[in-house]
Parts: structure tokens; C-alpha cells; sequence
């Protein structure tokens, strides 16, 4: 299967070096408007390749793209000082305008893969630019996020975060709503299994958990400037998973037919992902005040996606 990567910065690289070593693909290409750059990333990550399988990487013109499977489109530009986001977002915008359409004149069969920032506008505006149907572009969410929510979690209960059931929904971003209702270890509600092995997550568990979530991406560009290997072992995670029609479930970004009464927004629920891409939603059970900060986040980007005209 080839992999496509549009944008050959951190998180593009950090994706097909994630990708190459699991063994999964047979070829990835990199594309990006700087050559040297992804000449070299190629170049580098292939060199890693040899210690644990055989992958092709190799950076190539969008007509390399040709009969990719998947591309991922993380191409984008950073915010200049003083810059509104909303500006920042036009212009990401426009990158997306120039890359979706020569992804799609080459690989219309494609599913996108989108990592971008602000990746929830940016999903929308490579559904709405594309055409596509909503399950075959896939926006990265709060993949991320979330596994970061079942890592906090795991480490305070002592068990591994892959046995710990927990989502974060809405926006990749401020206004994202962490679900601590449905959260379950194994099948056990959570209250109950960190009462049973004396580890109870008391208020102040639960906001320095909170708290390390939301602010886990600012305390990592403030140590190093950009966050990338997380976001890149995600979106791997995310291509094994259509390779395999594996049908994991990832909490990703999709225009979804209506979210706690907003129509027609793109934003993160449980989503089931397989070779068609997205197979079904499963959004799970929300109390009432979870529900109140979910629609408030889907009606946050949805103005936001109002506001660029495309
Ligand atoms: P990130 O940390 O999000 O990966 P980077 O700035 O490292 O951000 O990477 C973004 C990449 O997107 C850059 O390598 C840049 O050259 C590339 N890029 C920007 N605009 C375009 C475009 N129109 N076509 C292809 N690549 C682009």
C-alpha cells in the first residue's frame, strides 16, 4: 500500500518515520513545496527503515501520489506575530485550496488524512474544498488528546492506558470536553474500579489530569518549540488501522450530520476506522452538563467554519 504526505515538516516526518517502522506500508511518498526539505526527510527516514523491515520513502511530485491509498495532508504555514487566527486560518486555507485539488487530480480514490492545525477547520475545509463524502477525510482530533487523557489515567490507576476506556471529544483544542462519565478500565465504571483498588481520583486528581491534557501541547512547544512525535505515531496509528480494515475505534474529526443539536460540524467523537475510512460513529453516553460544554465546542467551530469563506 502507498502512503502519501503532503508537508515535510515535523509532524509529516514524524508521521512516515512512525509509519515506515511498523511495517504496515510499502511505500511513502513525501511531498512538499520546499524539495530540499523533503529530499532530505526521505532521505533521513529511510536510512532508519533498514534496522526493522523494508518500506520505500522517497519525496516525489504530486503525480507520485498516484494510487495512494491514503494521503495526509499536513502542510500548512505558522502564525505570524500579531496574526488573528482567523487570518491564520485563510491562509491555511489557501494552502489547502493548491493541495487538496492536486491530491484529488491524481489520487481521487484517496481517503485525506488531515493533520493541520487548526485541524478541525482545516478537516472541514478539505471536506468542503474536496467534495469527498465526509468518511473519506479524516481529521487527526483529539486522537491525541485523548491518548493522552488514557495515559494520565492509567498511570494514576496503575493499569495500561490501552485498558483504560476514555474520550476526548469536540474541539482539538481550548474548548475540548474530556468525558469522565463513560470512563471505564477494562469494563469497570471508574469510580468504582479506583475505589476498589484504593486509588480514588478525587477532585484533585481529576483537574490535574484536566489540566495535563488541555495544556500538555503548550508546555511541549514551550520546552521545544513545536509538539510532532505524538501527533505522528497517532496519524500512523490512524493509517494501520484503513491498512488492516483493522476497525479500531479513534476519537477523529468528521463533518457529522448534527452533534448535541449543532448541524452539520466538523469535530471529534469515537469514530470506527477501517479500509473505507470511517465505518460509524460511537458517541458515548454524555451527562447533561457534559452535553452543555460538547455543544458549546461543536457551535465554536462551527462559527469558526462559517467565518472562512472559501
Ligand atoms: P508542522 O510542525 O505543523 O509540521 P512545519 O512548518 O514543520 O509545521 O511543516 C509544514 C510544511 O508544510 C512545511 O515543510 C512547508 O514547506 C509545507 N507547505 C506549506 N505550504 C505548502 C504548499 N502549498 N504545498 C506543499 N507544502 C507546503
Amino acid at each position: 500500500m502507498k502512503i502519501g504526505i503532503v508537508g515535510a515538516g515535523m509532524v509529516g516526518s514524524s508521521a512516515a518515520y512512525a509509519l515506515s517502522l511498523l511495517g504496515i506500508v510499502s511505500e511513502i511518498v513525501l511531498v512538499d513545496q520546499n524539495t530540499d526539505l523533503a529530499a532530505a526527510q526521505a532521505a533521513d527516514i529511510s536510512h532508519a527503515v533498514p534496522f526493522f523491515g523494508a518500506c520505500t520513502v522517497r519525496a516525489g511530485d504530486y503525480q507520485e501520489l498516484a494510487s495512494a491509498a491514503v494521503v495526509i495532508l499536513a502542510a500548512g504555514v505558522g502564525q505570524k506575530p500579531g496574526e488573528s487566527r482567523l487570518a491564520l486560518l485563510s491562509r491555511n486555507a489557501e494552502v489547502f485550496r493548491d493541495v487538496v485539488a492536486k491530491v484529488l487530480a491524481v489520487s481521487p480514490d484517496a481517503l485525506l488524512l488531515i493533520a493541520s492545525n487548526p485541524v478541525d477547520v482545516m478537516t472541514d475545509v478539505a471536506t468542503r474544498l474536496s467534495g469527498l463524502p465526509p468518511h473519506r477525510v479524516i481529521g487527526s482530533g483529539t486522537i491525541l488528546d485523548t491518548a493522552r487523557f488514557r495515559s494520565l489515567l492509567g498511570h494514576h490507576l496503575g493499569v495500561s492506558p490501552q485498558s483504560v476506556h476514555a474520550y476526548v471529544l469536540g474541539e482539538h483544542g481550548d474548548s475540548e470536553v474530556l468525558v469522565w462519565s463513560s470512563v471505564r478500565i477494562g469494563s469497570v465504571p471508574l469510580q468504582d474500579f479506583a475505589a476498589a483498588i484504593g486509588r480514588p481520583v478525587t477532585e484533585a486528581v481529576r483537574s490535574r489530569i484536566e489540566d495535563d491534557v488541555r495544556n500538555a501541547a503548550y508546555k511541549i512547544i514551550n520546552g521545544k518549540g513545536a509538539s510532532y512525535y505524538g501527533i505522528g505515531a497517532g496519524l500512523a496509528a490512524i493509517v494501520r488501522s484503513i491498512a488492516l480494515d483493522q476497525r479500531e475505534v479513534f476519537s477523529v474529526s468528521s463533518l457529522t450530520r448534527t452533534l448535541c443539536g449543532v448541524p452539520e460540524v466538523t469535530a471529534s467523537v469515537p469514530r470506527i476506522i477501517g479500509r473505507e475510512g470511517i465505518v460509524a460513529e460511537v458517541v458515548p453516553p454524555l451527562e447533561r452538563a457534559e452535553e452543555l460544554t460538547l455543544a458549546k465546542s461543536a457551535t465554536l467551530l462551527k462559527d469558526l467554519s462559517a467565518a472562512l469563506k472559501l
